[in-house]
């Protein structure tokens, strides 16, 4: 049997055919020379197995889809709370080229937008760090995200510097203001730059895989970021990823994203999945028009919604039954999460005390996670207070022996 997924991939591409709509993005003059026929889509699992379709092998620059991976180096090298004290974490709601401040501190609103990530671009590195060495920061992190090193396109970096007046002018801003202290012509440069990586559809799909499974590249096994700076970034992606479209597109497509003037939309879906498209002509956003009807199609026909409920109706105790003696026997199932976690303690409590056995069975239990653990191993040991044994059927071992951790084991 062959899997009928890059089937059903090579079909969207002509469903989300949008013909001649949009327009290229011709204020960097270099992008406007590009084919604007070209389309590419491409999906990374979690094991870093790549579907492709399309043009999936052309590369183009990575443009303002950098923003989330250099943020995430800044984040990695600075601190959340330093980073955050420089750039907010607020939807602007504007163009990603407009000067959005936060009135009260003078910070870029957030790291999405391009006076936002001018001031990021200046947070790579350790504090001190010159032009020179951000720039193999930069190039190292970014090839780390894609788990191959990426190519640089000198003659997008040009054109866009030559003509990066509001750049330039933004970079000023928040230099004069001290949001940033290094000087302001070599941010521009540096940023310019960092937009001007080349990657494929499969980069972007393992860059966004990367973030999607808490920072380990799938491919190449390397722990890029901490869980808890991918968190920050998708965040970040999923309310301000997609500029003054950000409320249509989380209600719409629900998918963390972030999108960039050379064509190219990535996606990344926490735990799930990872998505890239690429098809140059954009709309009034600047978001590739076919690009946004492709993830538009594939959240819908694939439930990729991230507010998508699935499986709030299944049952976490799969039977509770009562044993001649009196004893009794749980068995779970499904995710234990707090809310599950929540309703066995709730039947637990329903036990009187008394020196009856006390099953829990997690053997149908698909994952545990840190907060239900907690609750779990507290509500042993509670039953074991009241005088029961309690005996843990625990295949895989998520949770200590009750017997062992108790201090009171009950009937021993
Ligand atoms: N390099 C581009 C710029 O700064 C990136 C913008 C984008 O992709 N939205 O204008």
């Amino acid at each position: 049997m062959k899997t009928p997924v890059p089937d059903y991939l090579d079909e969207i591409r002509t469903l989300c055919d949008a013909g001649e709509d949009g327009t290229l993005a011709d204020y960097i003059p270099e992008l406007a020379a590009v084919d604007p026929e070209r389309f590419a889509l491409a999906a990374c699992m979690r094991d870093g197995v790549v579907y492709a379709t399309g043009d999936a092998d052309v590369e183009f620059t990575i443009q303002s889809m950098s923003k989330p991976f250099v943020y995430a180096l800044a984040l990695r090298d600075r601190g959340i709370d330093a980073v955050l004290a420089k750039v907010a974490v607020e939807p602007s709601g504007d163009a990603f080229n407009e000067i959005s401040l936060e009135d009260s501190t003078g910070r870029p609103d957030n790291p999405m937008i391009n006076i936002g990530a001018l001031t990021t671009h200046a947070l790579v590195g350790r504090p001190g760090t010159g032009e020179f060495d951000r720039d193999l920061i930069i190039s190292a992190g970014l090839s780390a995200f894609a788990g191959r090193p990426l190519g640089f396109d000198d003659e997008v970096y040009r054109s866009e510097i030559e003509t990066a007046f509001r750049n330039r002018a933004m970079a000023n801003l928040v230099r004069a203001t001290e949001i940033i202290t290094d000087d302001p012509d070599e941010i521009v440069r540096g940023y310019t730059r960092q937009c001007a990586y080349r990657v494929t559809v499969r980069d972007l799909a393992v860059m966004a895989m990367t973030l999607a499974t808490g920072g380990v590249n799938p491919v190449t096994g390397q722990r890029v970021v901490t869980p808890r700076v991918c968190r920050q970034v998708l965040s970040v992606m999923a309310t301000c990823g997609m500029y003054d479209a950000a409320g249509d597109w989380m209600s719409t497509v629900g998918i963390p994203a972030k999108s960039g003037v050379s064509g190219g939309i990535f996606g990344a879906l926490p735990g799930q999945l990872g998505l890239a498209a690429f098809s140059p002509r954009l709309d009034k956003h600047g978001h590739s028009v076919e690009g946004v009807r492709t993830f538009e199609r594939l959240s819908r026909d694939m439930d990729l919604h991230l507010m998508n409920v699935d499986g709030a109706d299944v049952e976490v105790v799969r039977s509770a039954v009562t044993d001649d003696e009196g004893g009794r026997r749980f068995r779970l199932q499904g995710p234990m999460t707090f809310a599950t976690a929540e309703l066995v303690l709730r039947q637990f409590e329903e036990i009187p005390a008394g020196p009856q056995t006390v099953t829990v069975d997690l053997e149908h239990v698909s994952t545990v996670n840190h907060t239900a653990r907690r609750m779990l191993i507290e509500g042993m040991r509670r039953l074991g207070l009241d005088g029961h044994e309690v005996v843990l059927v625990d295949p895989e071992r998520r949770l200590p022996d009750p017997g062992l951790s108790s201090p009171a084991p009950a009937g021993r």
